[in-house]
């Protein structure tokens, strides 16, 4: 049998060996998956609801074993995980409330012999293949409104986090979806690619760019809804007339909360030279203030980096860095093991020559850049293959707006940062990918448009 071993990344021990799935239990999983799908859609939608309902509702009743399962898995802070478990839930509230909205039937036309219609039909079958980094919020933004829609939903989640698919899995099912209509599948990289080869009608992935482009390729030429969220290189620019310890103290946070593994982690500061040296200071201070330590621990801030290979990459980012001239303000090092931990790195007098500045770090390390001008920010920002999210901070709104429009990204934070809301689309440009989640295009994303030409005999 096949079998997937999971690891502790905060000590390296084994939590649990799965058993994983093979080419032969994927097609048969999507086979059933398939046959099952069309009941499901005809399921009437309040009772679609009521199995959403009951799966959040045994979210919260087993709110606090969730997290600990995902901590475990993972890495991140008991805190984070909670934190995690706990907005989710006003995501599956905002699924809940708009559903309905957006799979109402509209008339477009209507006059004494002709009508016009369009009515919301569900994809069919499709595949959501998903990280590990936030794994409920990345499963849930595609599975619940997926369901909610109609379609029946097979579910790789990443391999770091396949504890908690299972769980998202189990609920659900508790809740009455059933199980060949949202399956589970255990397994790397190759499990993924076995799940592409099925007949789907869509993929929803979230991940790296490197794997986003061979899933592009792997059903390129099929004609099937692809949805790609991918990575950043999070750029944030701090104006002249800002506040510079609050907006350090506010970016610091986004730069290293989750040990900087999210896929909007401020990656980037600009900061006015009138303000950079204050606001350096501040930020190392509140850089000093992120207690290191057991990811179960209360108090922990910075947890364990969930994947060891990524520690290669924050090697080589600081010292290409430093190689070129930057200074190394804190950390800039792993901790010793057991397990897979980066100090929280901070780098000044850094530039656009430097792999830091210019590729995803995924981790607890940031540059920071002087700069002279809105406008050199700006090219600054745009400056990338990427482009998720930005931010300005100043307490002045209409330059945030000049300076935020003029930037290629598809989240805009005014005095914010690595921030998600249900109600708004979740998408990228260029390398950060294609289509979106959550806001109500997030659910019509799951349906495709079936035009109704009505002429009465
Ligand atoms: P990854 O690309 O290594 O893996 C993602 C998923 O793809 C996993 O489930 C993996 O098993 C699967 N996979 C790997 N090779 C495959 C193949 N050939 N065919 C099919 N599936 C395959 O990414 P990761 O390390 O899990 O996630 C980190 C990345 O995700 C970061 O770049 C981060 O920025 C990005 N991310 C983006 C968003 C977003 O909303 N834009 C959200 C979270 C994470």
């Amino acid at each position: 049998m096949t079998t997937l071993a999971i690891l502790n990344p905060a000590n390296g021990q084994l939590i649990t060996t799965l058993p994983a799935d093979d080419t032969g239990t994927v097609a048969a999983k999507a086979a059933a998956a398939r046959a099952a799908q069309p009941a499901w859609a005809a399921v009437p939608l309040a009772q679609r609801k009521t199995c959403i309902e009951k799966f959040r509702a045994g979210v919260v009743r087993d709110l606090e074993s969730l997290a600990t399962t995902m901590t475990r898995e993972t890495g991140k802070p008991i805190r984070m995980s909670r934190n995690e478990l706990n907005g989710l839930l006003g995501r599956i509230d905002f699924f809940l409330i708009q559903t309905d909205l957006v799979l109402a039937t509209e008339t477009v036309f209507d006059d004494s012999g002709m009508k016009e219609q369009i009515q919301h039909i569900p994809l069919g079958l499709v595949a959501n293949i998903s990280a590990w980094n936030y794994p409920w919020f990345v499963g849930c933004n595609v599975i619940v409104p997926a369901l909610l829609t109609g379609n029946a939903v097979l579910y790789k989640p990443s391999e770091y986090a396949a504890m908690t698919g299972l769980e998202i899995t189990r609920l659900l099912h508790e809740a009455g979806v059933p199980r060949d209509v949202m399956a589970c599948l255990v397994g790397a990289g190759e499990v993924g690619s076995a799940l592409l080869a099925q007949k789907i009608d869509g993929v929803f992935f979230t991940g790296s760019v490197a794997t986003g482009r061979r899933i592009a390729q792997a059903v390129g030429g099929r004609f099937i809804k692809l949805q790609l969220e991918l990575g950043g290189k999070d750029p944030t620019y701090v104006a002249d007339d800002a506040d510079p310890k609050a907006a350090a103290e506010s970016l610091a946070d986004g730069a290293m909360y989750n040990i900087g593994q999210s896929c909007c982690s401020v990656e980037r500061i600009y900061v006015h030279e009138k303000i950079h040296d204050a606001f350096v200071a501040a930020f190392v201070d509140t850089v000093r203030t992120f207690k290191t330590g057991d990811p179960m621990s209360e108090d922990t801030y910075i947890g364990a980096i969930t994947r060891a290979p990524q520690l290669d990459v924050l090697d080589a980012q600081v010292a290409d860095a430093r190689a070129k001239g930057a200074i190394l303000l804190a950390g800039g090092a792993r901790n010793p093991g057991p397990g897979h931990w980066y100090q929280p790195t901070v780098l000044a007098n850094v530039d656009h020559t430097m792999e830091l500045m210019r590729e995803e770090s995924f981790g607890p390390i940031i540059g920071i850049q002087k700069v002279s001008s809105d406008a050199q920010a700006v090219q600054l920002m745009n400056d990338t293959a990427y482009g998720l999210t930005a931010g300005v901070y100043t307490p002045d709104e209409a330059r945030a707006r000049a300076v935020l429009s003029q930037v290629n990204a598809g989240s805009a934070y005014w005095n914010c940062c690595d921030r998600v809301s249900p109600r708004l689309p979740w998408s990228g440009h260029g390398d950060s990918g294609v289509g979106l989640t959550l806001s109500t295009y997030g659910i019509e994303t799951f349906t495709r448009p079936k035009a109704w030409h009505l002429r009465r005999a």
